[in-house]
């Protein structure tokens, strides 16, 4: 029987997975395709994955290779926007990139769950928030606050912001 020739690409994906410890487990378990020892570890094939994170359980497509690669292979698309990738992408540092609506953000940032490095700014993580203004707390999503339209803010001193609807000769 041929095997899989065992050089770095053309090992296949499932040998590669089996001798990659926790993370080949991983790849092995998000890996939905009918039969993944059909490729190699290097295939350009578009697999189809599935998130084994419990909360997210995203589906998506990527190639095998950017998932197996040693240089910064990818993730989960939608874990990746709530995650830090790096020490110096996180919501500190946005709110430190933005003038004195970062400065304010993070200055009303009063979670106790989270740190604010542990969040990007476009995380789905609903944070608790202490009005600079007014001094009321309250909960919203950070991505919310820190979008560029209509960003959210505090309700008391905005109220009816949810609901209202932007008028035609509203500028
Ligand atoms: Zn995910
Ligand atoms: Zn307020």
């Amino acid at each position: 029987m041929p095997r899989p020739r065992k050089d770095k690409y053309g090992m296949s994906f499932v040998e590669w997975c089996n001798e990659s410890g926790r993370r080949g487990a991983r790849l092995l378990l998000e890996c939905r395709e009918k039969d993944p020892s059909k490729f190699t570890k290097g295939s350009h094939y578009k697999a189809l994955w599935k998130c084994a994170e419990e909360k997210c359980r995203h589906k998506w497509r990527t190639k095998v290779n950017k998932r197996t690669r040693s240089d910064r292979p990818t993730g989960c698309p939608k874990c990746a926007n709530q995650i830090p990738r790096s020490k110096s992408d996180n919501f500190i540092t946005w709110c430190n990139a933005n003038g004195e609506r970062g400065k304010r953000l993070l200055e009303e940032f009063c979670d106790t769950e989270k740190k604010p490095e542990e969040l990007t700014k476009a995380s789905h993580f609903k944070a608790t928030w202490n009005c600079s203004t007014c001094a009321h707390k309250w909960r919203a999503v950070v991505r919310d606050r820190t979008r560029s339209g209509r960003p959210r803010g505090c309700p008391e001193c905005n109220p009816g912001a949810r609901k209202r609807k932007p008028k035609r000769d509203d500028v």
